[in-house]
């Protein structure tokens, strides 16, 4: 894990982070600067870099990433109006955090693909 990974800091408690989710391997918490109504992000408690470091070994906490997003997005209230599930991976698509984590954005009209 890197010294200065942010999300390892707030996964450890070390900075602040408003906890929508806390589970053995998954911590998520709201963005702190929303796209939309509802903008939580979904981490793995274990440092793993982004998309591209993910390995086969990393299967079961990605499953728990999205079983994560079922449950906030039913807490959340968005389960059946619908919202989105990011990714960002590189300069291109503005990833500024590499840390992995899923974006889970919602409660209103999000355009189409690439929107935004
Ligand atoms: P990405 O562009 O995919 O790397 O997204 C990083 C996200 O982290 C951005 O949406 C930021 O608003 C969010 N972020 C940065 N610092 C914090 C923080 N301290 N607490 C919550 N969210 C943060
Ligand atoms: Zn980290």
């Amino acid at each position: 894990m890197p010294d200065d990974c942010l999300f390892c800091k707030i996964v450890a408690g070390e900075i602040p982070s408003t906890s929508v989710l806390d589970r053995a391997s998954v911590y998520a918490f709201r963005d702190i600067a929303p796209a939309a109504p509802v903008h939580v992000l979904i981490v793995p408690k274990r440092h793993i870099g982004d998309v591209r470091d993910v390995r086969s070994e990393d299967g079961e906490v990605l499953v728990e990433m999205h079983q994560a997003a079922n449950d906030i997005a039913a807490s959340e209230g968005i389960a059946e109006s619908g919202y989105r599930l990011i990714f960002n991976v590189g300069p291109d698509a503005g990833q500024t955090d590499f840390h992995l984590h899923m974006h889970l954005v919602g409660g209103k009209w999000l355009g189409g693909v690439g929107s935004g």
